[in-house]
């Protein structure tokens, strides 16, 4: 079982929460036209063995997204963020 630390609820159980993809994907400006860039950005995944940013959206509480970095081998996870704030 995961323990979310949210950052308006506090620590809560991954059940109250829905995936939402890889945060470490970058999404092309509006007007690019390569066709590679739309491409990669909506099809290809990484698949690392180790540390992860995922969107998690905390459904069962206060509904706001967060950013998760997630080990993908152990499912430690070692910070969370409200998705708002700027990218680091
Ligand atoms: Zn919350």
């Amino acid at each position: 079982m995961l323990r979310i630390e949210c950052p308006n609820c506090g620590p809560r159980d991954h059940d109250e929460f829905r995936y939402g993809g890889d945060a470490s994907v970058v999404r092309p400006v509006h007007d690019d036209a390569d066709f590679e860039a739309w491409y990669r950005y909506v099809f290809v995944r990484e698949n690392p063995a180790g540390p992860h940013r995922e969107y998690w959206q905390h459904v069962m509480g206060c509904r706001q997204w967060l950013v998760v970095g997630r080990d993908t081998r152990n499912h430690e996870i070692a910070a969370v963020r409200s998705a708002r704030e700027p990218r680091a």
